[in-house]
């Protein structure tokens, strides 16, 4: 397996990627826009006027950004959150921007509802969050990886798409994918929801640059790295 880093590659992934999330905005023919604010973040929502899952994507937004705010998580300047009922449009983060700037611009597709793809904890019954909400943090667990280990790292460095079965069983059936990035962002959501991991899967998210869960007060159950 290669460690090898190529800035050039990143770029060039980076700059497909966020054009990507532009594409996906501009092949909507009418979006509404609006403004939140939560714990003094500013939160862009770009609305399909379609999209009849809005209100439910709206609240997952607005409850999972005071989730990791409350945990002392700082969301970019740039903070924007596309819900678009696209079949072909994806839950997905989007990292950076043209400039390479990190932000977090966020598409959340019509499976969003549902738990995403559902083989990971977003999907999970009996927990007391909704699949909207689980789907958003798994997506800002991907965007503070991402912004944790810097652009060329998440796009180029093999180990984040490396697998590992035995961590990843141990986190959900998505992550039982055992693809690197997916398993930090489960794992992500799942300390986020309460979830507490073993050693070995707490050792393995702060080795691959899984954003730093701390534990929070009245919260039991947090991992702690
Ligand atoms: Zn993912």
């Amino acid at each position: 397996m290669s460690y090898h880093l190529d800035a050039a590659k990143a770029e060039r992934t980076q700059t497909a990627d966020s054009t990507l999330f532009l594409r996906r905005i501009g092949e909507l023919k009418t979006v509404s826009t609006s403004t939140a604010v939560i714990n003094g973040v500013n939160l862009k929502i770009l609305t399909d006027t379609r999209d009849s899952q809005a209100p439910l994507k709206k609240f997952a937004v607005q409850q999972a950004v005071t989730m990791v705010t409350n945990r002392g998580f700082k969301m970019p300047a740039d903070s924007s959150f596309l819900l678009t009922p696209e079949v072909h449009h994806q839950n997905q983060a989007f990292h950076f921007d043209i400039q390479g700037t990190p932000v977090c611009w966020v598409s959340l597709g019509p499976t969003s509802t549902s738990g995403g793809s559902g083989r990971g904890i977003s999907a999970e019954p009996g927990t007391r969050f909704d699949c909207a909400t689980r789907v958003t943090l798994h997506e800002l667990g991907h965007m503070f990886h991402a912004h944790n280990v810097g652009r060329t790292r998440f796009y180029t460095d093999d180990r984040m798409k490396a697998k590992n079965p035995g961590i990843g069983v141990q986190v959900s059936g998505y992550a039982h994918q055992n693809i690197c990035k997916e398993i930090i962002a489960e794992s992500f959501l799942g300390m986020m929801i309460g979830r507490n991991y073993g050693q070995d899967v707490l050792q393995y998210y702060q080795v691959n640059g899984g954003p730093r869960v701390l534990a929070g007060a009245g919260t039991a159950g947090f991992g702690i790295l």
